[in-house]
């Protein structure tokens, strides 16, 4: 196991605790390796654990399959982050947030608009994804396409997932869609 990637997670999920992107039980974190063989291996956040609260005990090992090689239940997202990276090979970090600006946007008919920064500057707007349950398959198959070409996705009536190369680059992007999702609902609100 890779040490270095294990205490990226952890160091990423306090940091996007601290930043208030989550609070309470919401957002969970991954980041993926391979092994000595060659496999992709997946650390991803527990289930039922703050954000603030996960050390390398309750860490969840899992394989790109899915099956489990650690003590522990990982996130209700598992599905999500494991066909996330399925799909893309230059993605080793995942970051999924309930942020509330970004996610006040989720809920509204307003959209996030794209500034510089993110991936394809031709959409106007932050691609968002019509609203599937948390946790489920529909939601894991629908996010991973869209994220072979976008970056951050804005998931309707929930949230945010943001990737990277690594977890703490994710979580930057995650911020990043939260302070542009504040500062244009400070705008909105100023051209009442
Ligand atoms: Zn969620």
């Amino acid at each position: 196991m890779d040490n270095n990637l294990v205490e990226s997670v952890i160091s990423t999920s306090k940091y996007v605790f601290d930043r208030k992107l989550v609070s309470g039980l919401a957002g969970n974190i991954s980041a993926r390796f391979h092994d000595e063989n060659g496999e992709d291996i997946i650390a991803i956040t527990p289930t039922l654990v703050p954000l603030s609260s996960v050390t390398k005990k309750n860490i969840v090992i899992v394989t790109i399959n899915g099956e489990i090689l650690s003590k522990g239940t990982p996130s209700s997202e598992l599905n999500l982050h494991l066909e996330i990276y399925k799909k893309n090979e230059n993605v080793n970090g995942i970051v999924h947030t309930h942020s509330p600006y970004a996610t006040g946007f989720a809920f509204s008919n307003k959209k996030i608009k794209r500034l510089e920064g993110f991936g394809d500057i031709k959409n106007e707007y932050l691609t968002e994804i019509k609203y599937f349950k948390p946790g489920s398959i529909e939601l894991a198959n629908k996010c991973s396409e869209k994220l072979i070409k976008e970056d951050v996705l804005i998931l309707k009536n929930h949230g945010v997932v943001a990737i990277g190369s690594n977890p703490q680059k994710a979580a930057f992007l995650a911020e990043f869609v939260e302070e542009i999702a504040k500062t244009q609902f400070i705008t909105y609100l100023l051209e009442k």
